[in-house]
């Protein structure tokens, strides 16, 4: 929706307008897979113009084509991302349109898909797609498959998942993932698996996880301000490895109790704000997209004094 708003094709009233446009190709047709959190999955009775808290309205395509390639060259959107769910035609359909926004604009193309293999992501890469990511959401084996994997009868697993990033950045110099925090990980789990993805060239985009009714519910046992406090502690910790500025991590029963940094890092880090923004691609800013208004976590621009000072109390260095 706020896509449509940035595009001028709706009026939407928005605090910050998103800087990518995310597109969700429609389908009536659920998907394939039973990914838990998911609006779109199988065993879902969610409504189908929902991804988290984003609503995706359908939309006439070449009215959409048309807005993008206006709102790139004004500089009103840096990207458009393109997302897909797993049904018959989802390979024509998704190349139909990335051929269709290619053909009348250069504006920087990503998608999130689930693992293909190497000859699909060549010609993904000759048709102008520019950054490829496969969420992988759960960050460890056993909670993928609880989440997505085999226990939800869906068809993915860890270790096909982990072997498509491989493949395909080997084709596009590098790859994309998503992890939702917030499925039962422990700080260490969530902090281990940035980690060894970064070391193998793979960029991860933090998302919350936000419970859309009429989805597989999730149970956490995190307290509300716990589930806040490991959501910081994992954008702290995600920015100084990517940054390579810690020395080693320590963790004492899953909980992280030492950043391997000075105390002085932090503070520079949270006053710079950067560390608490939306992660991701380059100019991917997904405003509300997990978020309600009482409790912000990915900043869709830089955090001010106020959200700074919030920063600093969820993360239990001010009370
Ligand atoms: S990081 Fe943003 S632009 Fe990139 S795939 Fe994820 S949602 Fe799309």
């Amino acid at each position: 929706m706020g896509t449509l708003g940035a595009l001028g094709l709706e009026l939407v009233q928005m605090d910050t307008p998103p800087t990518t446009a995310y597109l969700q190709i429609y389908t009536e047709k659920r998907c394939k897979a039973n990914c838990q959190f998911c609006a779109q999955a199988s065993g879902s009775f969610a409504d189908l113009t929902h991804i988290a808290r984003g609503m995706y309205v359908p939309f006439d395509l070449e009215a959409v084509v048309r807005r993008l390639k206006m709102a790139y060259e004004r500089e009103y959107l840096a990207r458009t991302c393109i997302q897909t769910v797993l049904y018959d035609t989802w390979w024509e359909d998704t190349i139909y349109l990335i051929k269709r926004i290619r053909k009348e604009s250069q504006i920087p193309i990503s998608l999130s898909v689930f693992p293909l293999n190497t000859g699909k992501y060549e010609d993904l890469k000759k048709i102008g797609v520019n950054d490829l990511v496969i969420p992988l959401d759960a960050c460890t084996p056993e909670l993928f498959d609880k989440i997505k994997g085999k226990a939800t009868g869906g068809p993915y697993s860890w270790e096909r998942h982990i072997e498509g990033m491989k493949l395909a950045s080997a084709i596009f110099e590098k790859v994309g993932t998503h992890l939702i925090i917030g499925l039962g990980e422990s700080d260490e789990d969530a902090i281990r698996i940035i980690s060894s993805l970064s070391n193998n060239n793979v960029n991860t985009a933090l998302f919350s996880y936000t419970y859309i009714p009429g989805t597989q519910s999730i149970a956490s046992d995190k307290t509300e301000n716990e589930s806040v406090r490991h959501y910081r502690t994992v954008q702290l910790a995600r920015h100084l490895i990517l940054r390579k500025l810690t020395s080693g991590m320590m963790f004492k029963d899953g909980v992280l109790i030492d950043y391997g940094v000075d105390a002085d890092v932090i503070l520079q880090t949270i006053e710079d704000g950067n560390a608490f923004q939306t992660s991701g691609c380059p100019g991917c800013n997904r405003p509300m997209a997990n978020e309600t208004f009482s409790k912000i976590l990915n900043y869709p621009k830089k955090p001010g004094d106020i959200e700074k000072h919030n920063i600093k109390k969820d993360l239990g260095l001010i009370v």
